[in-house]
Protein backbone atom coordinates (compact mmCIF):
# COMPACT_ATOMS: atom_id res chain seq x y z
CA UNK A 1 0.00 0.00 0.00
CA UNK A 2 0.94 3.36 -0.93
CA UNK A 3 1.17 6.50 1.40
CA UNK A 4 -1.34 9.50 1.76
CA UNK A 5 0.71 12.02 0.81
CA UNK A 6 -1.93 14.46 -1.25
CA UNK A 7 -4.63 16.86 -0.36
CA UNK A 8 -7.40 16.33 -3.13
CA UNK A 9 -7.94 13.82 -5.53
CA UNK A 10 -9.63 14.91 -8.63
CA UNK A 11 -11.32 12.17 -10.76
CA UNK A 12 -12.74 12.66 -14.64
CA UNK A 13 -9.70 14.61 -16.41
CA UNK A 14 -11.85 15.96 -19.62
CA UNK A 15 -11.66 19.57 -20.26
CA UNK A 16 -12.76 20.26 -17.22
CA UNK A 17 -10.89 18.02 -14.50
CA UNK A 18 -7.64 18.28 -15.57
CA UNK A 19 -7.79 21.83 -15.99
CA UNK A 20 -9.04 22.16 -12.31
CA UNK A 21 -6.33 19.76 -11.00
CA UNK A 22 -4.03 22.03 -12.61
CA UNK A 23 -5.48 24.71 -10.73
CA UNK A 24 -5.63 22.85 -7.55
CA UNK A 25 -1.53 22.26 -8.27
CA UNK A 26 -0.94 25.83 -9.53
CA UNK A 27 -1.49 26.90 -5.57
CA UNK A 28 0.73 24.60 -4.00
CA UNK A 29 -1.78 21.34 -3.27
CA UNK A 30 -0.88 18.18 -3.87
CA UNK A 31 -3.45 16.59 -5.81
CA UNK A 32 -3.83 12.78 -7.12
CA UNK A 33 -5.62 12.25 -10.52
CA UNK A 34 -7.44 9.14 -11.80
CA UNK A 35 -9.51 8.66 -15.21
CA UNK A 36 -11.96 5.70 -16.71
CA UNK A 37 -9.41 5.67 -19.58
CA UNK A 38 -5.80 5.95 -18.53
CA UNK A 39 -4.14 7.75 -21.29
CA UNK A 40 -6.03 11.13 -20.07
CA UNK A 41 -4.63 10.64 -16.65
CA UNK A 42 -0.47 10.41 -18.54
CA UNK A 43 -1.84 13.60 -20.38
CA UNK A 44 -3.09 15.35 -17.18
CA UNK A 45 0.25 14.10 -15.37
CA UNK A 46 2.57 15.25 -18.62
CA UNK A 47 0.74 18.49 -18.80
CA UNK A 48 1.30 19.13 -15.01
CA UNK A 49 5.10 18.23 -15.50
CA UNK A 50 5.39 21.22 -18.16
CA UNK A 51 3.17 24.01 -16.83
CA UNK A 52 3.98 24.09 -13.40
CA UNK A 53 7.58 23.85 -13.95
CA UNK A 54 7.37 27.21 -15.44
CA UNK A 55 5.93 28.59 -12.81
CA UNK A 56 8.34 28.51 -9.31
CA UNK A 57 5.69 29.80 -6.52
CA UNK A 58 4.08 26.39 -7.17
CA UNK A 59 6.89 24.28 -5.87
CA UNK A 60 5.00 22.54 -3.68
CA UNK A 61 2.03 21.22 -5.73
CA UNK A 62 1.75 17.92 -7.90
CA UNK A 63 -0.05 16.35 -9.55
CA UNK A 64 0.01 12.27 -9.30
CA UNK A 65 -1.46 9.85 -11.78
CA UNK A 66 -3.02 6.43 -10.83
CA UNK A 67 -4.31 3.53 -12.87
CA UNK A 68 -6.56 2.07 -10.42
CA UNK A 69 -8.81 3.41 -8.17
CA UNK A 70 -7.87 1.80 -5.05
CA UNK A 71 -4.72 3.08 -4.81
CA UNK A 72 -5.51 7.00 -6.01
CA UNK A 73 -7.82 6.70 -2.55
CA UNK A 74 -4.69 5.35 -0.65
CA UNK A 75 -2.96 8.53 -2.00
CA UNK A 76 -5.17 10.96 -0.36
CA UNK A 77 -4.88 12.28 3.18
CA UNK A 78 -7.96 12.13 5.27
CA UNK A 79 -10.34 13.18 5.55
CA UNK A 80 -9.73 12.78 1.88
CA UNK A 81 -10.99 15.28 -0.33
CA UNK A 82 -12.31 13.67 -4.29
CA UNK A 83 -13.26 16.08 -7.05
CA UNK A 84 -15.62 14.78 -9.83
CA UNK A 85 -15.66 16.05 -12.98
CA UNK A 86 -17.01 13.01 -15.08
CA UNK A 87 -20.09 13.92 -17.52
CA UNK A 88 -23.33 13.85 -15.49
CA UNK A 89 -25.89 11.19 -15.46
CA UNK A 90 -24.88 7.87 -15.08
CA UNK A 91 -21.26 8.32 -15.48
CA UNK A 92 -21.24 9.63 -12.09
CA UNK A 93 -23.88 7.20 -9.96
CA UNK A 94 -20.89 4.62 -11.55
CA UNK A 95 -18.10 6.77 -10.12
CA UNK A 96 -19.88 7.35 -6.73
CA UNK A 97 -20.81 3.89 -6.55
CA UNK A 98 -16.88 2.73 -7.04
CA UNK A 99 -15.56 5.50 -5.00
CA UNK A 100 -18.23 4.75 -2.05
CA UNK A 101 -16.34 1.08 -1.68
CA UNK A 102 -13.35 2.00 -1.23
CA UNK A 103 -13.85 5.59 0.98
CA UNK A 104 -13.88 5.89 4.79
CA UNK A 105 -16.68 7.67 7.31
CA UNK A 106 -15.67 11.48 6.98
CA UNK A 107 -14.47 11.15 3.21
CA UNK A 108 -15.67 14.13 0.94
CA UNK A 109 -17.17 13.38 -2.76
CA UNK A 110 -17.79 16.67 -4.54
CA UNK A 111 -19.48 16.32 -7.90
CA UNK A 112 -18.50 19.53 -9.78
CA UNK A 113 -20.67 18.41 -13.28
CA UNK A 114 -23.67 20.12 -14.32
CA UNK A 115 -25.65 17.67 -12.53
CA UNK A 116 -29.49 17.65 -12.07
CA UNK A 117 -30.49 18.64 -8.43
CA UNK A 118 -31.87 15.88 -7.60
CA UNK A 119 -29.68 13.45 -8.55
CA UNK A 120 -27.04 15.16 -6.29
CA UNK A 121 -29.58 14.77 -3.50
CA UNK A 122 -30.15 11.11 -3.91
CA UNK A 123 -26.42 10.35 -4.07
CA UNK A 124 -25.85 12.45 -0.88
CA UNK A 125 -28.44 10.28 0.75
CA UNK A 126 -27.11 6.95 -0.68
CA UNK A 127 -23.28 7.38 0.78
CA UNK A 128 -24.40 9.16 3.87
CA UNK A 129 -25.23 5.26 4.81
CA UNK A 130 -21.62 4.89 4.63
CA UNK A 131 -20.52 8.14 6.49
CA UNK A 132 -19.77 9.78 3.59
CA UNK A 133 -20.29 13.25 2.72
CA UNK A 134 -21.04 14.65 -0.37
CA UNK A 135 -21.24 17.87 -2.00
CA UNK A 136 -22.56 19.22 -5.54
CA UNK A 137 -20.95 21.84 -6.34
CA UNK A 138 -21.33 24.30 -9.76
CA UNK A 139 -18.48 25.23 -11.51
CA UNK A 140 -18.48 28.01 -14.13
CA UNK A 141 -15.75 29.63 -16.15
CA UNK A 142 -15.49 27.14 -18.90
CA UNK A 143 -12.01 25.80 -19.86
CA UNK A 144 -10.20 29.17 -18.43
CA UNK A 145 -12.02 29.71 -15.53
CA UNK A 146 -11.36 26.05 -14.35
CA UNK A 147 -7.77 26.45 -15.08
CA UNK A 148 -7.28 30.11 -13.57
CA UNK A 149 -10.01 30.79 -11.62
CA UNK A 150 -13.55 29.70 -11.92
CA UNK A 151 -16.71 30.89 -10.02
CA UNK A 152 -17.88 27.90 -7.68
CA UNK A 153 -21.02 26.77 -6.19
CA UNK A 154 -21.05 24.24 -3.61
CA UNK A 155 -24.08 23.21 -2.00
CA UNK A 156 -24.51 20.24 0.19
CA UNK A 157 -22.82 19.15 3.50
CA UNK A 158 -21.53 22.42 5.43
CA UNK A 159 -19.20 20.67 7.22
CA UNK A 160 -17.60 19.11 3.82
CA UNK A 161 -17.90 22.62 3.05
CA UNK A 162 -15.44 23.90 5.94
CA UNK A 163 -13.47 21.12 4.86
CA UNK A 164 -13.06 22.54 1.20
CA UNK A 165 -13.10 25.53 1.84
CA UNK A 166 -9.21 26.30 1.80
CA UNK A 167 -8.67 24.97 -1.34
CA UNK A 168 -11.81 26.52 -2.73
CA UNK A 169 -10.87 29.58 -1.69
CA UNK A 170 -8.03 29.73 -3.22
CA UNK A 171 -8.84 28.16 -7.39
CA UNK A 172 -11.71 30.35 -7.43
CA UNK A 173 -11.88 33.52 -9.41
CA UNK A 174 -10.36 36.50 -7.26
CA UNK A 175 -12.76 39.74 -7.53
CA UNK A 176 -10.46 42.65 -6.17
CA UNK A 177 -11.88 44.07 -2.88
CA UNK A 178 -15.08 41.71 -2.81
CA UNK A 179 -12.79 38.12 -2.43
CA UNK A 180 -12.85 34.94 -4.15
CA UNK A 181 -16.15 33.42 -6.31
CA UNK A 182 -16.96 30.75 -3.69
CA UNK A 183 -19.52 30.92 -0.94
CA UNK A 184 -21.19 27.66 1.00
CA UNK A 185 -24.32 28.05 -1.42
CA UNK A 186 -26.87 26.31 0.89
CA UNK A 187 -28.23 22.74 1.66
CA UNK A 188 -29.45 19.60 -0.61
CA UNK A 189 -28.26 19.70 -4.45
CA UNK A 190 -29.17 23.69 -4.03
CA UNK A 191 -25.33 23.99 -5.28
CA UNK A 192 -26.07 22.32 -8.38
CA UNK A 193 -29.71 24.16 -8.90
CA UNK A 194 -27.93 28.30 -8.74
CA UNK A 195 -25.49 26.66 -11.57
CA UNK A 196 -28.75 25.78 -13.76
CA UNK A 197 -30.37 28.79 -12.97
CA UNK A 198 -26.79 30.67 -13.60
CA UNK A 199 -26.79 28.85 -17.35
CA UNK A 200 -30.69 29.59 -17.82
CA UNK A 201 -29.03 33.24 -17.12
CA UNK A 202 -26.74 32.99 -19.53
CA UNK A 203 -28.76 31.33 -22.56
CA UNK A 204 -31.10 34.79 -21.89
CA UNK A 205 -28.30 36.99 -22.14
CA UNK A 206 -26.80 35.39 -25.26
CA UNK A 207 -30.09 35.51 -27.53
CA UNK A 208 -30.39 39.82 -26.18
CA UNK A 209 -26.61 40.35 -27.26
CA UNK A 210 -27.72 38.08 -29.93
CA UNK A 211 -30.78 40.42 -31.14
CA UNK A 212 -29.36 43.81 -30.61
CA UNK A 213 -26.26 42.48 -32.84
CA UNK A 214 -29.28 41.74 -35.70
CA UNK A 215 -30.22 45.22 -34.78
CA UNK A 216 -27.26 46.48 -35.50
CA UNK A 217 -26.75 45.11 -38.90
CA UNK A 218 -30.45 44.66 -39.88
CA UNK A 219 -31.51 48.48 -38.65
CA UNK A 220 -28.74 50.63 -38.37
CA UNK A 221 -26.87 48.95 -41.05
CA UNK A 222 -23.43 48.06 -39.45
CA UNK A 223 -21.27 45.22 -40.64
CA UNK A 224 -19.68 43.14 -38.30
CA UNK A 225 -16.62 44.97 -38.06
CA UNK A 226 -18.46 48.02 -36.64
CA UNK A 227 -20.93 45.66 -34.83
CA UNK A 228 -17.52 45.09 -33.02
CA UNK A 229 -16.73 48.55 -32.54
CA UNK A 230 -20.32 49.42 -30.36
CA UNK A 231 -19.81 46.42 -28.63
CA UNK A 232 -16.30 47.29 -27.90
CA UNK A 233 -17.44 50.70 -26.72
CA UNK A 234 -20.57 49.48 -24.54
CA UNK A 235 -18.12 46.86 -22.68
CA UNK A 236 -16.77 50.04 -21.74
CA UNK A 237 -19.98 51.10 -19.93
CA UNK A 238 -22.72 49.61 -17.71
CA UNK A 239 -22.84 46.27 -20.18
CA UNK A 240 -19.25 46.05 -19.65
CA UNK A 241 -19.53 41.67 -19.12
CA UNK A 242 -17.73 38.65 -20.41
CA UNK A 243 -20.19 37.69 -23.12
CA UNK A 244 -20.17 41.54 -24.30
CA UNK A 245 -16.47 41.52 -24.19
CA UNK A 246 -15.75 38.39 -26.47
CA UNK A 247 -18.69 39.40 -29.06
CA UNK A 248 -16.35 41.87 -29.74
CA UNK A 249 -14.09 39.80 -30.31
CA UNK A 250 -15.88 37.52 -32.25
CA UNK A 251 -16.58 40.00 -34.52
CA UNK A 252 -13.71 41.14 -35.80
CA UNK A 253 -12.69 37.33 -36.36
CA UNK A 254 -12.03 37.37 -40.66
CA UNK A 255 -12.90 34.12 -42.46
CA UNK A 256 -9.45 33.08 -43.26
CA UNK A 257 -10.62 30.30 -45.71
CA UNK A 258 -12.23 33.43 -48.15
CA UNK A 259 -10.11 34.46 -51.00
CA UNK A 260 -11.97 37.49 -51.47
CA UNK A 261 -9.08 40.60 -51.05
CA UNK A 262 -10.58 41.78 -48.12
CA UNK A 263 -12.11 38.57 -45.79
CA UNK A 264 -15.38 38.64 -44.62
CA UNK A 265 -16.53 37.95 -40.86
CA UNK A 266 -16.21 34.74 -40.17
CA UNK A 267 -19.70 35.03 -37.86
CA UNK A 268 -20.90 35.37 -41.46
CA UNK A 269 -20.11 32.49 -42.71
CA UNK A 270 -21.44 29.84 -39.50
CA UNK A 271 -24.58 27.64 -39.93
CA UNK A 272 -27.20 29.77 -38.34
CA UNK A 273 -27.97 26.50 -36.08
CA UNK A 274 -27.95 26.77 -32.12
CA UNK A 275 -27.39 24.08 -29.89
CA UNK A 276 -28.05 23.49 -26.25
CA UNK A 277 -26.96 20.78 -23.73
CA UNK A 278 -29.58 21.14 -21.34
CA UNK A 279 -29.17 22.90 -18.36
CA UNK A 280 -31.55 26.26 -20.30
CA UNK A 281 -34.11 23.27 -20.92
CA UNK A 282 -33.93 22.58 -16.75
CA UNK A 283 -34.39 25.86 -15.60
CA UNK A 284 -37.33 26.44 -18.14
CA UNK A 285 -39.10 22.59 -16.86
CA UNK A 286 -38.53 24.38 -13.23
CA UNK A 287 -39.82 27.67 -13.77
CA UNK A 288 -42.91 26.16 -15.10
CA UNK A 289 -43.20 23.20 -12.23
CA UNK A 290 -42.80 26.07 -9.26
CA UNK A 291 -44.87 28.89 -11.53
CA UNK A 292 -42.17 31.53 -11.55
CA UNK A 293 -42.13 33.43 -15.01
CA UNK A 294 -39.26 33.31 -16.98
CA UNK A 295 -39.87 34.91 -20.55
CA UNK A 296 -36.45 36.09 -21.56
CA UNK A 297 -35.03 32.60 -20.58
CA UNK A 298 -38.11 31.00 -22.61
CA UNK A 299 -37.56 32.80 -25.04
CA UNK A 300 -34.42 32.32 -25.72
CA UNK A 301 -34.50 28.70 -25.46
CA UNK A 302 -37.38 28.76 -28.08
CA UNK A 303 -34.83 31.18 -30.09
CA UNK A 304 -32.50 27.89 -30.24
CA UNK A 305 -35.21 25.36 -30.87
CA UNK A 306 -36.35 27.62 -34.12
CA UNK A 307 -33.33 28.28 -35.15
CA UNK A 308 -33.18 24.25 -35.61
CA UNK A 309 -35.24 24.21 -37.87
CA UNK A 310 -33.36 25.65 -40.83
CA UNK A 311 -35.24 24.15 -43.87
CA UNK A 312 -38.68 24.61 -42.46
CA UNK A 313 -37.18 28.04 -42.02
CA UNK A 314 -35.79 28.30 -45.58
CA UNK A 315 -39.05 27.43 -46.70
CA UNK A 316 -41.07 29.99 -44.47
CA UNK A 317 -38.72 32.73 -46.04
CA UNK A 318 -40.11 32.48 -49.23
CA UNK A 319 -44.04 32.24 -48.11
CA UNK A 320 -44.20 34.05 -45.13
CA UNK A 321 -44.82 37.72 -46.03
CA UNK A 322 -43.61 40.86 -43.91
CA UNK A 323 -40.74 43.74 -44.15
CA UNK A 324 -37.97 42.91 -46.24
CA UNK A 325 -34.33 42.83 -44.71
CA UNK A 326 -32.13 45.74 -44.72
CA UNK A 327 -29.02 44.55 -46.96
CA UNK A 328 -25.74 45.20 -44.46
CA UNK A 329 -24.16 48.26 -45.13
CA UNK A 330 -25.00 51.57 -47.70
CA UNK A 331 -28.06 52.32 -45.51
CA UNK A 332 -26.76 55.22 -43.73
CA UNK A 333 -27.26 57.51 -46.92
CA UNK A 334 -30.87 56.55 -46.71
CA UNK A 335 -31.46 56.85 -43.33
CA UNK A 336 -30.02 60.28 -44.10
CA UNK A 337 -32.49 61.37 -46.36
CA UNK A 338 -35.38 60.04 -44.25
CA UNK A 339 -33.95 61.50 -41.71
CA UNK A 340 -33.28 65.04 -43.05
CA UNK A 341 -36.90 65.18 -44.28
CA UNK A 342 -39.35 66.74 -41.98
CA UNK A 343 -42.31 64.77 -43.47
CA UNK A 344 -40.95 60.99 -42.79
CA UNK A 345 -39.98 62.28 -38.78
CA UNK A 346 -42.45 60.25 -36.56
CA UNK A 347 -44.18 58.49 -39.92
CA UNK A 348 -44.56 55.33 -40.01
CA UNK A 349 -45.29 54.09 -43.39
CA UNK A 350 -47.38 51.26 -45.09
CA UNK A 351 -45.36 47.72 -45.48
CA UNK A 352 -42.74 47.50 -48.20
CA UNK A 353 -38.59 47.03 -48.56
CA UNK A 354 -38.24 50.90 -48.91
CA UNK A 355 -40.15 52.25 -45.72
CA UNK A 356 -37.35 50.32 -43.64
CA UNK A 357 -35.18 53.81 -43.53
CA UNK A 358 -38.10 55.67 -42.57
CA UNK A 359 -38.92 54.18 -39.31
CA UNK A 360 -35.50 54.04 -38.52
CA UNK A 361 -35.63 57.59 -38.91
CA UNK A 362 -38.80 57.80 -36.58
CA UNK A 363 -37.21 55.67 -33.87
CA UNK A 364 -34.30 58.40 -33.82
CA UNK A 365 -36.50 61.19 -33.96
CA UNK A 366 -36.91 61.41 -30.77
CA UNK A 367 -33.56 62.67 -30.57
CA UNK A 368 -32.89 63.94 -33.87
CA UNK A 369 -33.91 67.29 -35.65
CA UNK A 370 -33.47 67.61 -39.60
CA UNK A 371 -30.35 68.80 -39.86
CA UNK A 372 -28.87 71.19 -42.39
CA UNK A 373 -25.96 68.64 -43.34
CA UNK A 374 -27.04 65.64 -44.47
CA UNK A 375 -24.72 63.81 -43.02
CA UNK A 376 -24.42 65.49 -39.88
CA UNK A 377 -28.03 64.09 -39.64
CA UNK A 378 -27.14 60.84 -40.46
CA UNK A 379 -24.33 60.52 -38.11
CA UNK A 380 -26.57 61.51 -35.59
CA UNK A 381 -29.46 59.27 -36.10
CA UNK A 382 -27.43 56.78 -35.97
CA UNK A 383 -25.76 57.43 -32.63
CA UNK A 384 -28.75 58.04 -31.24
CA UNK A 385 -30.05 54.25 -32.56
CA UNK A 386 -27.47 52.13 -31.49
CA UNK A 387 -27.85 54.60 -28.16
CA UNK A 388 -31.27 52.92 -27.83
CA UNK A 389 -30.41 49.69 -28.62
CA UNK A 390 -27.60 49.98 -25.60
CA UNK A 391 -30.69 51.43 -23.21
CA UNK A 392 -33.09 48.29 -24.56
CA UNK A 393 -30.16 45.56 -24.59
CA UNK A 394 -29.25 46.99 -20.62
CA UNK A 395 -33.28 47.08 -19.74
CA UNK A 396 -33.88 43.67 -21.15
CA UNK A 397 -30.76 42.28 -19.08
CA UNK A 398 -31.88 43.10 -16.06
CA UNK A 399 -35.28 41.77 -16.56
CA UNK A 400 -33.69 38.28 -17.48
CA UNK A 401 -31.56 37.89 -14.06
CA UNK A 402 -34.77 39.30 -12.22
CA UNK A 403 -36.76 36.27 -13.46
CA UNK A 404 -33.61 33.96 -13.21
CA UNK A 405 -33.24 35.09 -9.24
CA UNK A 406 -37.03 35.22 -8.50
CA UNK A 407 -37.01 31.69 -9.42
CA UNK A 408 -33.79 30.95 -7.22
CA UNK A 409 -36.07 32.97 -4.15
CA UNK A 410 -38.85 30.47 -5.02
CA UNK A 411 -36.80 27.65 -5.34
CA UNK A 412 -34.94 28.64 -1.73
CA UNK A 413 -38.15 29.10 -0.05
CA UNK A 414 -39.87 25.65 -1.20
CA UNK A 415 -36.55 23.60 -0.41
CA UNK A 416 -35.87 25.44 2.58
CA UNK A 417 -32.53 26.02 1.19
CA UNK A 418 -32.29 30.00 2.41
CA UNK A 419 -29.83 31.60 -0.25
CA UNK A 420 -28.66 34.43 -0.03
CA UNK A 421 -29.10 36.31 -3.45
CA UNK A 422 -26.65 39.15 -2.65
CA UNK A 423 -23.93 36.33 -2.38
CA UNK A 424 -24.83 34.34 -5.50
CA UNK A 425 -24.42 37.92 -7.45
CA UNK A 426 -21.02 38.22 -5.65
CA UNK A 427 -19.65 34.75 -6.43
CA UNK A 428 -21.00 35.47 -10.08
CA UNK A 429 -19.01 38.62 -10.38
CA UNK A 430 -16.03 37.26 -11.46
CA UNK A 431 -14.85 34.02 -12.91
CA UNK A 432 -18.14 32.89 -14.76
CA UNK A 433 -20.03 33.05 -18.17
CA UNK A 434 -22.62 36.03 -16.73
CA UNK A 435 -20.01 37.98 -15.18
CA UNK A 436 -20.85 41.57 -15.72
CA UNK A 437 -20.66 44.85 -13.68
CA UNK A 438 -24.14 44.95 -13.39
CA UNK A 439 -24.04 42.53 -10.80
CA UNK A 440 -22.20 44.69 -8.51
CA UNK A 441 -25.30 46.62 -8.13
CA UNK A 442 -27.62 43.20 -8.37
CA UNK A 443 -25.48 42.47 -5.37
CA UNK A 444 -26.05 45.69 -3.81
CA UNK A 445 -29.68 45.70 -4.13
CA UNK A 446 -29.84 42.35 -1.96
CA UNK A 447 -27.09 43.38 0.38
CA UNK A 448 -29.88 46.49 0.80
CA UNK A 449 -32.99 44.11 1.30
CA UNK A 450 -32.00 40.43 1.27
CA UNK A 451 -35.97 39.28 1.06
CA UNK A 452 -36.27 41.42 -2.06
CA UNK A 453 -39.07 39.82 -3.86
CA UNK A 454 -38.10 40.93 -7.30
CA UNK A 455 -34.87 42.75 -8.64
CA UNK A 456 -37.11 45.18 -10.01
CA UNK A 457 -38.02 46.76 -7.40
CA UNK A 458 -34.75 47.86 -5.97
CA UNK A 459 -35.39 51.46 -6.16
CA UNK A 460 -31.96 52.13 -7.62
CA UNK A 461 -32.19 49.92 -10.54
CA UNK A 462 -35.74 51.06 -10.70
CA UNK A 463 -35.13 54.28 -11.10
CA UNK A 464 -32.20 53.17 -13.56
CA UNK A 465 -34.69 51.34 -15.99
CA UNK A 466 -37.12 54.52 -15.65
CA UNK A 467 -34.54 56.47 -17.21
CA UNK A 468 -33.82 54.07 -20.39
CA UNK A 469 -37.11 52.54 -21.03
CA UNK A 470 -38.66 54.96 -23.59
CA UNK A 471 -35.99 54.15 -25.92
CA UNK A 472 -36.05 50.14 -24.84
CA UNK A 473 -40.14 50.71 -25.95
CA UNK A 474 -38.78 52.61 -29.17
CA UNK A 475 -36.02 49.62 -30.47
CA UNK A 476 -38.87 46.85 -29.69
CA UNK A 477 -41.37 49.02 -31.82
CA UNK A 478 -38.49 49.48 -34.45
CA UNK A 479 -37.82 45.55 -34.23
CA UNK A 480 -41.50 44.60 -35.11
CA UNK A 481 -42.13 47.34 -37.95
CA UNK A 482 -38.82 46.48 -39.67
CA UNK A 483 -39.52 42.35 -39.27
CA UNK A 484 -36.04 41.91 -37.30
CA UNK A 485 -36.73 38.80 -34.76
CA UNK A 486 -36.07 40.21 -31.02
CA UNK A 487 -38.09 38.08 -29.15
CA UNK A 488 -36.11 38.26 -26.06
CA UNK A 489 -36.16 41.69 -25.72
CA UNK A 490 -39.87 42.01 -26.77
CA UNK A 491 -40.40 39.10 -23.95
CA UNK A 492 -38.24 41.26 -21.63
CA UNK A 493 -40.08 44.45 -22.10
CA UNK A 494 -43.68 42.26 -21.91
CA UNK A 495 -42.36 41.38 -18.35
CA UNK A 496 -41.57 44.74 -17.47
CA UNK A 497 -44.94 46.44 -18.27
CA UNK A 498 -46.85 43.26 -16.94
CA UNK A 499 -44.77 43.50 -13.56
CA UNK A 500 -45.83 47.09 -13.29
CA UNK A 501 -49.72 46.96 -13.50
CA UNK A 502 -51.35 47.34 -10.02
CA UNK A 503 -54.54 45.82 -12.17
CA UNK A 504 -53.89 43.13 -15.21
CA UNK A 505 -57.02 43.89 -16.69
CA UNK A 506 -56.58 40.78 -19.34
CA UNK A 507 -56.57 38.70 -15.76
CA UNK A 508 -60.13 40.36 -14.95
CA UNK A 509 -60.93 38.98 -18.44
CA UNK A 510 -59.49 35.42 -17.96
CA UNK A 511 -61.02 35.11 -14.71
CA UNK A 512 -64.59 35.81 -15.67
CA UNK A 513 -64.50 33.54 -18.47
CA UNK A 514 -63.17 30.70 -16.70
CA UNK A 515 -66.84 31.53 -14.21
CA UNK A 516 -68.14 31.38 -17.24
CA UNK A 517 -67.73 28.59 -19.03
CA UNK A 518 -66.64 26.65 -15.82
CA UNK A 519 -68.26 27.95 -12.36
CA UNK A 520 -64.44 28.35 -11.05
CA UNK A 521 -65.96 31.44 -9.61
CA UNK A 522 -64.00 35.04 -8.55
CA UNK A 523 -62.97 37.58 -6.17
CA UNK A 524 -64.10 41.43 -6.33
CA UNK A 525 -61.64 43.85 -6.07
CA UNK A 526 -63.74 45.85 -3.29
CA UNK A 527 -64.22 42.02 -1.43
CA UNK A 528 -60.96 39.92 -1.93
CA UNK A 529 -61.50 36.43 0.08
CA UNK A 530 -64.76 35.77 -1.08
CA UNK A 531 -65.89 33.56 -4.00
CA UNK A 532 -68.74 35.48 -6.45
CA UNK A 533 -70.22 33.39 -9.31
CA UNK A 534 -72.14 35.16 -11.59
CA UNK A 535 -74.29 33.79 -14.40
CA UNK A 536 -73.08 35.41 -17.23
CA UNK A 537 -74.84 33.79 -19.99
CA UNK A 538 -78.35 34.27 -18.51
CA UNK A 539 -80.76 37.31 -19.39
CA UNK A 540 -78.54 39.86 -22.03
P1 LIG B 1 -17.44 15.47 -20.27
O1 LIG B 1 -17.26 15.37 -21.73
O2 LIG B 1 -18.75 15.91 -19.75
O3 LIG B 1 -17.09 14.05 -19.59
C1 LIG B 1 -15.93 13.34 -19.92
C2 LIG B 1 -15.35 12.68 -18.70
O4 LIG B 1 -16.30 11.79 -18.10
C3 LIG B 1 -14.15 11.84 -19.05
O5 LIG B 1 -13.23 11.94 -18.00
C4 LIG B 1 -14.74 10.45 -19.17
O6 LIG B 1 -13.81 9.42 -18.98
C5 LIG B 1 -15.71 10.47 -18.03
N1 LIG B 1 -16.73 9.45 -18.17
C6 LIG B 1 -17.70 9.37 -19.11
N2 LIG B 1 -18.45 8.28 -18.92
C7 LIG B 1 -17.94 7.63 -17.84
C8 LIG B 1 -18.30 6.46 -17.15
N3 LIG B 1 -19.35 5.72 -17.51
N4 LIG B 1 -17.56 6.11 -16.08
C9 LIG B 1 -16.51 6.85 -15.70
N5 LIG B 1 -16.13 7.99 -16.31
C10 LIG B 1 -16.84 8.37 -17.37
O7 LIG B 1 -16.25 16.38 -19.67
P2 LIG B 1 -16.13 17.95 -19.41
O8 LIG B 1 -16.54 18.75 -20.60
O9 LIG B 1 -14.79 18.15 -18.82
O10 LIG B 1 -17.24 18.23 -18.29
C11 LIG B 1 -17.24 17.61 -17.02
C12 LIG B 1 -18.46 18.11 -16.25
O11 LIG B 1 -18.37 19.53 -16.08
C13 LIG B 1 -19.79 17.87 -16.98
O12 LIG B 1 -20.81 17.64 -16.06
C14 LIG B 1 -20.05 19.19 -17.68
O13 LIG B 1 -21.42 19.40 -17.93
C15 LIG B 1 -19.50 20.16 -16.64
N6 LIG B 1 -19.10 21.47 -17.20
C16 LIG B 1 -18.42 21.55 -18.37
C17 LIG B 1 -18.02 22.79 -18.86
C18 LIG B 1 -17.23 22.90 -20.14
O14 LIG B 1 -16.95 24.05 -20.55
N7 LIG B 1 -16.83 21.83 -20.78
C19 LIG B 1 -18.30 23.95 -18.11
C20 LIG B 1 -18.98 23.83 -16.91
C21 LIG B 1 -19.37 22.58 -16.46
P3 LIG B 1 -13.09 8.74 -20.25
O15 LIG B 1 -11.91 9.62 -20.55
O16 LIG B 1 -12.71 7.41 -19.78
O17 LIG B 1 -14.07 8.71 -21.39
Amino acid sequence: AGRAISDAGVIGLAVMGQNFALNLASHGWRVSVYNRTYARTAETVERAQRELAADDTTASGSVTGFADLRSFVVSLKRPRRVFLLVKAGSAVDATVEALAEVLEPGDIIVDGGNEWYENTERRAASVAARGLLYVGMGVSGGEEGARYGPSLMPGGSREAYQQLAPLLEQVAAQVPGSGPCVTYIGPGGSGNYVKMVHNGIEYGDMQLIGEAYDLLRGAVGLDAMAAAEVFASWNAGALQSFLVEITARILRVPDTSSSAASAPALVDQILDRSESKGTGLWTMTEALRRGVAVPTIAAALDGRFLSARKDERERASRVLRGPERLSGTGHASELAAAGASPGAAGGVAETGPDTAPERVAALASGSVRASASTSRSDASAERALIAAIEDALFCSKLCSYAQGLSLLQRASGEQGWSLDLGELARIWKGGCIIRAQLLERIEGAFRRDPSLPNLLLDADLAAEIGRRHESWRRVVGLAASLGVPAPALTASLSYYDTYRQAVLRSSQLVQAQRDCFGSHGYERLDDPGRRWHTRWLSGG
